[in-house]
């Protein structure tokens, strides 16, 4: 007997087949046709030869019941042999062809999700999920990269501590209506977040509820506060000489009007604040045009040689008034570097000028350029061997280590009251660092307090990339 067909169903089927002869077998025995003993001992035989014909049948229909069961849960099993059941075998073979079909469709649905699963992963937003507790049921790969591998199961406070965040999630589960929210995060992250929230939109099984896709904004909002600080300081900056002309305007139409000692005095300092306005204008100008081609790489062949000697003739009447000699110690012959003419020699210009501005009277100033294998750690050079380098140096106070960093931002000035006497802008070396950016150089700054400063300017040599341009210098703009 089959282990898997039970006594009972084997009792009751045997009883149902051997039902007919027992009729017949009690009929006789009514009849007196058949004694009691006989007619015990036919239905026993009758019994035992309906066991052995009934079994194969009780054990194949037993076979296909478990094998539905187990198509029912899922289970990857074998049609079975169903020699025994020649009619019912065909439905063993429509419940074959249905596993197929169901094991075909699972493939897809698997692949389905994996691929859906792959795109949140991909995607380069932060993706959170969460039930209308707030504990978190899902997160995408950069959720996890930010705040940590096992987000599942707990509280989106304990993982984000932004108040506005959590209220506006309450807000999205009451009412049902999406919100969108920026916000910051401090430490560890600082960082600015757009938080989209959306209520799900169909009866999740995983208990999801809410989906909140966060965006890192904090690239944007420094750029936002950079142009806000820039707007403010350039209209400060304009203010300032333009105020004090119209103040001498007034002075010399009022009081001193007849005042000729007076008006010379004022018309001189009016022309220099004036002259100061002109400067920043064109610094101003100068950024915004090299800004606007930041992302074309300058094509040009340029001999930084001709640009220094032609630049440092303009310096000739400025370092006479201050009794500093101008000293070169310039390469024979360097090998054209890649870039733009102007730009470049506005470089040279404005490193030269705030040398003879900043150096102290009679002292020297020595620009060096040669071709050097001593670059600087910058992924720039990376891949390059050698460099030209330009540099400026002076014999001035000197700059103190904190502020080396900055002094490549806008309108950064060591000592403000210093650098407007001596006609700054402030936005020399942002100039520099731009153009810099723009041509894959590299700007190093060396200072000693007492002693001088050294700038120094790095620039790949036009055969050196031609054939492919060094790897792209970040952005970091100031
Ligand atoms: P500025 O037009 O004011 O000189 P820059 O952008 O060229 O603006 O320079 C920024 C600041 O860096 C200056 O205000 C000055 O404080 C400092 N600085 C620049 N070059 C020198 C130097 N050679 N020696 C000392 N300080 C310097």
């Amino acid at each position: 007997m089959s282990s898997k067909t039970t006594i009972p169903t084997l009792i009751k089927t045997i009883m149902v087949v051997s039902s007919p002869s027992l009729l017949v077998l009690s009929f006789f025995a009514i009849m007196g046709e058949l004694n009691f003993s006989y007619f015990v001992y036919g239905y026993i035989g009758i019994m035992l030869v309906s066991t052995v014909f009934v079994m194969p049948f009780l054990s194949n229909i037993s076979a296909l019941t478990y094998y539905v069961n187990d198509l029912a849960l899922d289970k990857r099993v074998r049609a079975p042999d169903l020699s025994f059941l020649s009619n019912v075998a065909e439905l063993s073979g429509a419940l074959g062809r249905l596993q197929r079909s169901w094991e075909n469709k699972r493939q897809e649905m698997e692949t389905v999700i994996t691929e859906r699963e792959i795109l949140v992963d991909t995607l380069p937003d932060i993706l959170i999920m969460t039930n209308d507790d707030k504990m978190i049921v899902r997160t995408n790969r950069a959720a996890r990269n930010i705040f940590g591998q096992n987000l599942a199961h707990r509280h989106l406070q304990d993982v984000i501590p932004n108040e506005q965040l959590i209220n506006a999630i309450s807000a999205v589960i009451e009412d049902l209506h999406g919100q969108e929210i920026e916000f910051q995060l401090g430490e560890p992250y600082v960082k600015d977040f757009q938080a989209i929230i959306e209520r799900f939109p169909i009866p999740s099984e995983g208990g999801i509820s809410v989906v909140i896709t966060l965006t890192d904004i904090t690239q944007q909002k420094r750029i936002q506060r950079m142009r806000a600080d820039f707007v403010a300081n350039a209209s400060h900056e304009i203010r300032t000489p333009l105020a004090s002309i119209i103040g001498f305007i007034e002075t010399l139409r009022g009081p001193a009007k007849d005042d000729p000692v007076a008006r010379d005095e004022f018309l001189k300092v009016m022309a220099d604040q004036a002259e100061r306005m002109s400067k920043l204008v064109n610094d101003l100008l100068s950024l915004s045009k090299i800004e606007m081609n930041a992302h074309a790489a300058p094509i040009g062949k340029v001999d930084v040689l001709r640009i220094i000697r032609a630049e440092k003739q303009h310096f000739e009447w400025a370092c006479k008034q201050k009794n500093v000699s101008l000293k070169v110690k310039l390469n024979d012959t360097l090998p054209p570097t890649k870039g733009d003419d102007e730009e470049l020699a506005q470089v040279i210009r404005n490193l030269i000028g705030n040398a003879v501005k900043y150096t102290n009277p009679d002292t020297e100033v020595v620009l060096t350029a040669k071709l050097t294998s001593a670059l600087p750690e910058d992924p720039v050079f990376r891949n390059l061997s050698r460099a030209i380098c330009f540099s400026v140096q002076d014999h001035g106070e000197g700059i103190s280590k904190e502020h080396i960093p900055r002094l490549t931002e806008r309108f950064y000035r060591v000592d403000t009251a210093r650098t407007r006497k001596v006609g700054g802008t402030g936005l020399g070396l942002a100039i520099v660092k731009h153009v810099l950016n723009r041509h894959h150089g590299v700007l190093t700054i060396e200072s000693e307090i007492g002693q001088g400063s050294t700038f120094s300017v790095y620039l790949p040599v036009y055969d050196d990339i031609s054939s492919g341009r060094p790897e792209n210098k970040p952005e970091t703009v100031a």
